[in-house]
C-alpha cells in the first residue's frame, strides 16, 4: 500500500512538473502577443527606441469647413467649357496672333483675362487681375521678338503677418502641334494643357469668394512649348522683388483618364517633386552627402502635403508621389521656380497618350493624332483641381512652415531641435514628425506646445528623419520643415565624431 501511494504521488508530481515547463509555456507561446506597451521613447533603461515608428503615429489633419466647401463647389461643367472655348480659338501656339479676336494667342488672353476678372468681381476687392506683358528676346524657339503675356489673378491674404505669404498655382495656355514653331496649324492642346489653365480658372472662381491668411496667385502663362518662357519670367520679377513664394504648383496635361497603354486610372494624379533641390550649391551638397537628405527637400515636404491633405479632402483620389522633378527627361513650369530656390511640384495625369500631345491632328493608318476635347475626362480634371484647391486652401490657411529648424549638435543619444518662432497670432504650437529612413510620408507626430525647441529623447537622428511642422488654433498644420545641421561643436573631451 505504501509503495503504490508514494508511486501516485510520484506520478503526480511528475505530472505537475511536466505541465509547468512544457505545457503552459507552449500555450502562451500560443496566444496573441499582447498589444505594444505604449513606451515613449527615451524613458531611461525600459525604453526601446527601435520601436518608437509604431508609437505616435500621425493622424489626419482637423477638417476645415471651408476647405470642405470649396471641394464641393469645383464643377466640372465649369471646366469642360474652358476647355472648349480655349480649343475653339483654333491655335494658341505662342507666335501665333496677337491681334485677331477669334484665333491664336491674343483671343485665348483676352478671355482668360476676361473671365478672371469676372472671378475677382466676388472677391470684394480682394483678388486684383493682371496682364503681366514682356518681350521675349529671339530664342531657340522664338524666331524673332515676341510680346508675351501672362495672366495672373491675385487673391490678397488677410492676416497681415502672412499676406506677403505666397503661393502660386499655375497652367499653360499656349498650345503647339508637331512643331512648336507652326504658328498656323490648328494646335487644339485640349489637355496640354487647355485642361490645366481650366483648373487654375475654376479654381480663381471658386475660391475668390472666400478669405485667406496668406496670397494666391492663381496664373495662366504662355510660352511653355517655346521654353517655360511665361513662368521663367514670373518666377525671375518674383526673385528681384523678393516675394516670399512659399510653394508653387503646375498643372500641366491633367486631362485624360485613359492612357496611351490602354488604362483608364480617373482616381490617380502624379505629383512629380524633386528630392535634391535644383539651386543647391556645392558647400550644401557636400553637407547632404555627410548628413542625408536628398529626400527631404522643401519640394519633396510639399508633395507628402498634398498626398496628406489632397487625399483627406478629395477620398475619391490618390495622389501617387514621383520623386523626381518631372516626367523622364522633360520639363515643365514649375522648374525656373525650383531653379530660383521656390519649393515647387508639378501635376500631372496618370497615363500619358502621345497620340494626342505635340500631334498635328490627323487620322494615319485608323489612330486619331492630336490633342482633342474628346480625348479629355472632364469629371477627372475636376477631381484633380480640387486635390489642388484642398492643397491650397490648407497652405493658404495655415501658418508658415517653420524657419531655420536646426539641430544644434552633432554627437548625442536624444536629438535635440530648435527653430524660429513664428509671427503669426493664431499659433497654436508645433509637432515634431518623425519616420524610418525607408518611409517614403511622415509616421509619427508629437505636439509639443508653443516652444522652439525640443528634445527627442532616446532617439538618435542615425535612425530616423525628424521635421517640425506648424499649427494654429484651428488644427491648420504647415508643411513639414526639415532640419540642417548647425556647425560641429564638441566638447574637449569628446571623442572624435567619425
Ligand atoms: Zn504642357
Amino acid at each position: 500500500m505504501r509503495s503504490t501511494q508514494i508511486n501516485w504521488t510520484f506520478r503526480l508530481l511528475s505530472f505537475c512538473v511536466l505541465l509547468i515547463v512544457f505545457i503552459v509555456p507552449a500555450a502562451w507561446a500560443q496566444q496573441p502577443p499582447a498589444p505594444a506597451k505604449a513606451v515613449t521613447p527615451g524613458q531611461g533603461k525600459s525604453s526601446r527606441p527601435r520601436r518608437s515608428t509604431a508609437i505616435g503615429k500621425t493622424t489626419a489633419p482637423a477638417r476645415n469647413a471651408q476647405i470642405a466647401k470649396i471641394v464641393s463647389e469645383i464643377d466640372a461643367h465649369n471646366i469642360e467649357n474652358t476647355i472648349r472655348k480655349l480649343v475653339s480659338f483654333g491655335s494658341r501656339n505662342t507666335l501665333s496672333d496677337q491681334n485677331d479676336p477669334n484665333r491664336g494667342i491674343g483671343a485665348a488672353r483676352d478671355w482668360l483675362y476676361a473671365e478672371f476678372m469676372k472671378a475677382a468681381q466676388q472677391s470684394g476687392g480682394r483678388m486684383t487681375v493682371e496682364k503681366q506683358t514682356f518681350e521675349q528676346p529671339k530664342a531657340a524657339r522664338v524666331p524673332q521678338p515676341t510680346m508675351l503675356t501672362n495672366v495672373l489673378a491675385t487673391l490678397k491674404g488677410t492676416q497681415p503677418e502672412s499676406a506677403n505669404r505666397v503661393y502660386v498655382v499655375s497652367g499653360h495656355y499656349d498650345s503647339m502641334c508637331t512643331s512648336p514653331t507652326d504658328a498656323k496649324c490648328d494646335a487644339p492642346g485640349a489637355n496640354d494643357d487647355a485642361s490645366g489653365t481650366a483648373a487654375v480658372l475654376e479654381m480663381a472662381r471658386v475660391m475668390a469668394k472666400y478669405s485667406f491668411d496668406a496670397t494666391i496667385v492663381f496664373m495662366t502663362v504662355p510660352g511653355e512649348e517655346q521654353g517655360l518662357l511665361g513662368s521663367t519670367h514670373f518666377a525671375e520679377e518674383a526673385k528681384k522683388g523678393n516675394m516670399d513664394i512659399e510653394a508653387m504648383f503646375t498643372n500641366d496635361i491633367i486631362g485624360s483618364s485613359l492612357g496611351g497603354n490602354g488604362v483608364r486610372d480617373p482616381h490617380t494624379v502624379r505629383v512629380f517633386s524633386e528630392g535634391v533641390p535644383s539651386n543647391e550649391t556645392p558647400a550644401e551638397a557636400t553637407t547632404r552627402r555627410s548628413v542625408g537628405g536628398e529626400n527631404d527637400s522643401p519640394s519633396r515636404q510639399l508633395a507628402r502635403f498634398i498626398k496628406e491633405t489632397g487625399e483627406h479632402y478629395v477620398p475619391a483620389m490618390k495622389v501617387l508621389m514621383i520623386y523626381r522633378r518631372d516626367r523622364y527627361g522633360r520639363g515643365g513650369d514649375h522648374q525656373p521656380f525650383l531653379e530660383r530656390g521656390y519649393a515647387a511640384v508639378r501635376f500631372t495625369e496618370p497615363n500619358e497618350d502621345y497620340h494626342h500631345q505635340h500631334q498635328n491632328v490627323r487620322i494615319e493608318n485608323g489612330i486619331q493624332y492630336g490633342d482633342l476635347p474628346q480625348f479629355d475626362d472632364f469629371v477627372y480634371i475636376a477631381n484633380v483641381a480640387r486635390v489642388n484647391a484642398a492643397s491650397l486652401a490648407a497652405l493658404a490657411s495655415a501658418p508658415a512652415r517653420p524657419k531655420n529648424v536646426t539641430f544644434p549638435n552633432s554627437l548625442s543619444d536624444d536629438t535635440p531641435i530648435k527653430w524660429d518662432d513664428n509671427k503669426e497670432p493664431d499659433i497654436a504650437g508645433y509637432e515634431i514628425v518623425w519616420r524610418d529612413t525607408t518611409e517614403a510620408i511622415w509616421t509619427n507626430s508629437r505636439a509639443v506646445g508653443n516652444v522652439n525647441s525640443y528634445t527627442m529623447k532616446g532617439m538618435s537622428k542615425d535612425n530616423y528623419f525628424f521635421g517640425v511642422r506648424a499649427v494654429d488654433k484651428e488644427g491648420n498644420r504647415s508643411p513639414v520643415s526639415y532640419p540642417r545641421p548647425l556647425a560641429r561643436t564638441r566638447p574637449a573631451n569628446s571623442p572624435t565624431p567619425n
